[in-house]
């Protein structure tokens, strides 16, 4: 895989998976996605030349073609192999009595917004990367988008209720996921789901069991085994598959 593309990657498991990459896929172009660039995504980004730190904030969806205009500097006539729509936010615990509609509208706009824009406007790229690879299998080596997903977005796993604004935007995300899947398989463009586990970041909190490399190595794990009979799946970190 040469190009890969990460929002939201100062922290939390944007952030592992761009040491991850650095240290195991080692593809050409890391391109990391960040409101503020953090100390430890400076560090690795100095470090490594692959990466290239590119400011975006998902909810400016006016800035989108630009971006995407610097996106294709950057990858070149190869276009991009994958894109892992990451970043995220949680408004936690919200019972039925307390949901507020900004609550709903914010995890709405970040979590499911963003990610269908954002794809969109990178498609031209990642079609690239799919044509420039035509000899290759449908799969992440070639050109994939992932979402990442949650199991509270799982309908059939809701067993507890609340967390309106949370599980009803990842619901929706997933709801976008099998739509690409099937209006890009004749692009040779594969698209999945991926819930990373409950991880022990700033939003999984510290009584997650995961921590974030446990997480990102069976994310990556997982992504590149993926082909043609996967786009359009909810899987998990580990590979296995989730109900939707
Ligand atoms: P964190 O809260 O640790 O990190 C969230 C990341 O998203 C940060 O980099 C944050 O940047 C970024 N982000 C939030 N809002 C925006 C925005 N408007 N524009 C750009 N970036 C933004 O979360 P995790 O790393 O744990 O989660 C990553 C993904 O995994 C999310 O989609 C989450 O829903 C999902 N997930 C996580 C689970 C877990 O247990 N941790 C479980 C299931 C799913 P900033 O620092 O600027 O806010």
């Amino acid at each position: 895989m040469r190009s890969v593309l990460i929002t939201g990657t100062n922290r939390g498991l944007g952030l592992g998976m761009v040491k991850y990459l650095t240290e195991h896929a080692k593809p050409s172009k890391i391109i990391a996605t960040c409101r503020k660039t953090s100390e430890e995504l400076s560090k690795l980004s100095e470090a490594n030349k692959n990466i290239t730190i590119m400011h975006l904030d998902v909810t400016n969806i006016g800035s989108y073609g630009e971006f995407a205009t610097q996106i294709a500097k950057i990858v070149g006539n190869q276009g991009l192999n994958l894109l892992i729509n990451n970043a995220g936010v949680t408004t936690k615990f919200t019972k039925l009595g307390l949901v507020k509609a900004e609550q709903l509208m914010d995890n709405l706009t970040v979590n499911t917004v963003a990610p269908i824009m954002l794809t969109k406007s990178l498609l031209p790229l990642l079609k690239q990367a799919a044509d420039s690879n035509s000899g290759l299998p449908m799969g992440a080596q070639r050109a994939a988008i992932v979402n990442m997903s949650s199991i509270l977005g799982s309908i059939a796993q809701n067993k507890d209720g609340g967390f309106y604004p949370y599980r009803c935007s990842k619901a929706a995300l997933n709801a976008a996921t099998k739509s690409m899947s099937l209006d890009l398989k004749k692009d040779m463009i594969l698209v999945a789901s991926m819930h990373p586990g409950w991880v022990n970041t700033d939003m999984g909190g510290k009584n997650a069991p995961l921590d974030v490399p446990t997480s990102v190595s069976g994310i990556f794990k997982t992504i590149d085994n993926l082909g043609e009979a996967d786009t359009g799946k909810f899987l998990q970190y580990d590979g296995s598959e989730l109900p939707w």
